[in-house]
């Protein structure tokens, strides 16, 4: 077993816009030991988010923000290199926030054992992951998604959007997506059973979403923010619900945008926008968790992952997130998996 660990640190805090590579350090110091109820891990696949942008920055938010020469947070799925923990066994798939490095010694009631039931334990980080989960609660108990709902979703071809898209499905709604580009428009027709996709970076945009709901959108599952929420709000069915899970389009935004421009479309509507954040729901994980390994099984969601090797990878592995490089989960494979 390798006795030097490897680890991407936050060396200071990024200047607004595209994190510089040269806020992080690469360290290398000795592989730790686990004390009495920890497990030593070695990590397998650290998660990449867009959130991860907003925790360097100082100041309030839904989440600490990473402090300076702190291991960068993330989520993970390793293997139990030691335990000194009842229940952990060396060879246990485990899944908890490990962050970017190669080992953790951590405490064990701050990790999941993942059971071999033959699924990738990369889709623990997507669609049976937090990505999975996010987009469970968030359609349908914060944006109640019903059977003959028309449902829109940004950044469709992401991670959370690819198992939002699948789940609208799974209960009978009809599903348009948006995307950047034409490919990822086709995938999400041709191999994830989307009813329809837009490309919000065609000129032609917001005629192309009109077009394609033609009774108003019931159902925003947004991810974005920005022009293509500007968009949506002028095509709200009445009774619309807006589900703010995420902003992406303002993670590295250089100045404040005025906000939603055309906002009385809401109350034209009759329509709510709520926001939301996944740990609120860690309660009922088991649900969801359960309800999504089913539409997996039943083949009604395809998990889809976008894998990229190499720990010292993770800065431009960062920015690819915001350039749309990924068609499922980002996930960033740090060590060799037999
Ligand atoms: P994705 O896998 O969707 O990756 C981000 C995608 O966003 C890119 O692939 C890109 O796709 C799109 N994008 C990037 N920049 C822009 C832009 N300026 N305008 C429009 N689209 C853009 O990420 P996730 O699925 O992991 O996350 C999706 C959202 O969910 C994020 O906002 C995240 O913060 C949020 N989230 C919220 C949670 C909560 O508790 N509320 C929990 C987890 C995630 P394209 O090529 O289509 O542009």
């Amino acid at each position: 077993m390798p006795t030097i660990n490897q680890q991407v640190r936050l060396a200071e805090r990024p200047a607004p816009g595209l994190a510089d590579p040269s806020i992080w350090s690469l360290t290398h110091e000795p592989v730790a030991q686990p004390a009495e109820g920890e497990v030593l891990v070695e990590v397998l696949y650290c998660s990449l988010d867009p959130a991860m942008r907003t925790w360097l920055n100082a100041g309030r938010s839904y989440i600490p923000p990473v402090g300076i020469g702190e291991v960068m947070r993330a989520a993970g799925v390793g293997r139990v290199a030691a335990s000194k923990a009842a229940g952990f066994a060396k060879g246990d798939i485990v899944e908890g926030v490990f962050g970017i490095q190669k080992f953790v010694a951590i405490a064990a009631d701050q990790v999941q054992r993942i059971e071999a039931d033959g699924t990738p334990p990369e889709v623990h980080l997507g669609a049976l992951g937090t990505p999975g989960l996010t987009a469970y609660f968030g359609l349908l108990d914060v944006g109640k998604a019903k059977q003959g709902d028309t449902v829109v979703i940004s950044a469709a071809a992401g991670a959370v959007g690819t198992v939002a898209g699948q789940i609208a499905k799974a209960i009978g709604c009809r599903v348009i997506g948006i995307a950047g580009g034409h490919e990822k428009c086709r995938i999400l027709v041709d191999e994830l059973g989307f009813d329809g996709a837009v490309d919000y970076r065609a000129e032609d945009f917001g005629a192309a979403l009109r077009a394609a709901c033609p009774q108003g959108i019931d159902v925003f599952f947004d991810n974005v923010g920005g022009a293509v929420l500007n968009a949506v709000l002028r095509n709200l069915a009445q009774g619309a619900r807006i589900v703010v899970c995420g902003a992406v389009s303002q993670y590295n935004a250089t100045s404040v945008g005025p906000g939603p421009t055309n906002y009385m479309n809401l109350l034209i509507a009759r329509a709510s926008m709520i926001g939301f954040v996944i740990f609120d729901y860690q309660d009922r994980y088991p649900e969801g968790r359960k309800q999504l390994a089913e539409w997996i099984a039943d083949g009604k969601i395809k998990p889809r992952t976008h894998l990229v090797k190499g720990l010292e990878n993770f800065p431009t592995a960062l920015n690819q997130l915001f350039a749309g490089d990924n068609v499922g989960k980002f996930v960033l494979q740090v060590a060799e998996v037999p």
